[in-house]
């Protein structure tokens, strides 16, 4: 079995999320970066590379962009392929009440099951106290929170160190959360995170594994074997060149506890 854990559906309206200034970048350094595909691709790829389940996660900018990519639309998608796709909510912390009511609506009437936080898109610290009654709704509803961390082309990174998840991580030990792309430029913080904590995952997502830095895959081969999760970035890379490059990198028992046995444990499915 194989599940990645972190991938963006890469349709007009997520695309969309953007500001302008960044799909600009994004043009400029990679052309053709920014060419919507339809969900159907996702899952053909999927097929092609022997994944079996991805997880989606929109993104929601409405305090500090006035953009979105809704929650329904992500429903529509895995209703479309309910086998193959679970979907995660997003909802902007800085909406404060509304925020909490919309992660409801997207478990509860949606059937979505985790929740995407962008601390740099959405310009937030996540160690901020006002934003508590969010994670205690996570707690709740028994929800793993994926966090952007690290760097972000273009995009602020003052809130993107997951020194601040750590923080929540301890105030919330019952609360599964993954630090994702393991937090580059500060991945000794994620790694400090995800040892100190037994709810602390992180991931591998939007790296070709050939260049993660040394010390990731020293950790995932090690001390951090039950706590590394997979993910292509599909479509930003070839997904067969992900795959490959990360078999080439991890122990046999450490692939499989990366797309299986982790993920699993980080999204409760048993
Ligand atoms: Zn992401």
């Amino acid at each position: 079995m194989k599940i990645q854990v972190h991938i963006h559906p890469w349709t007009e309206e997520f695309l969309g999320m953007f500001p302008d200034y960044l799909i600009e970048r994004y043009n400029r350094s990679y052309p053709g970066f920014t060419n919507p595909r339809p969900i159907d691709d996702l899952v053909e790829d999927m097929d092609e590379n022997g994944i079996d389940i991805s997880v989606l996660l929109p993104i929601d900018c409405t305090v500090s962009l006035g953009k979105k990519m809704s929650n329904d639309s992500i429903a529509d998608m895995v209703k479309k392929f309910p086998d193959r796709l679970i979907g995660f909510a997003s909802v902007d912390p800085r909406a404060g009440k509304s925020a909490i009511f919309e992660l409801e609506r997207a478990v509860k009437e949606l059937g979505l099951k985790g929740l995407k936080l962008h601390p740099s898109l959405q310009e937030f610290y996540p160690n901020d106290k006002q934003y508590y009654p969010l994670y205690e709704k996570c707690v709740e509803l028994d929800l793993p929170i994926t966090w952007h961390c690290g760097m972000g082309f273009g995009m602020r990174h003052i809130t993107a160190d997951p020194i601040y998840v750590d923080e929540v991580a301890f105030d919330f030990p019952q609360l599964r959360m993954n630090i994702a792309h393991a937090a580059w430029p500060w991945h000794e913080n994620c790694f400090m995170t995800c040892l100190a904590r037994d709810n602390v995952y992180f991931d591998i997502n939007a790296w070709r594994p050939k260049f993660l830095p040394p010390r990731v895959i020293e950790y995932a081969n090690t001390v951090l074997t039950n706590k590394v999760l997979f993910s292509t970035s599909f479509p930003e890379f070839p997904s067969k060149l992900v795959v490959e490059q990360w078999q080439a990198l991890v122990r046999e028992d450490v692939l499989k506890k990366s797309w299986e046995d982790n993920p699993i444990r980080f999204l409760k499915l048993e």
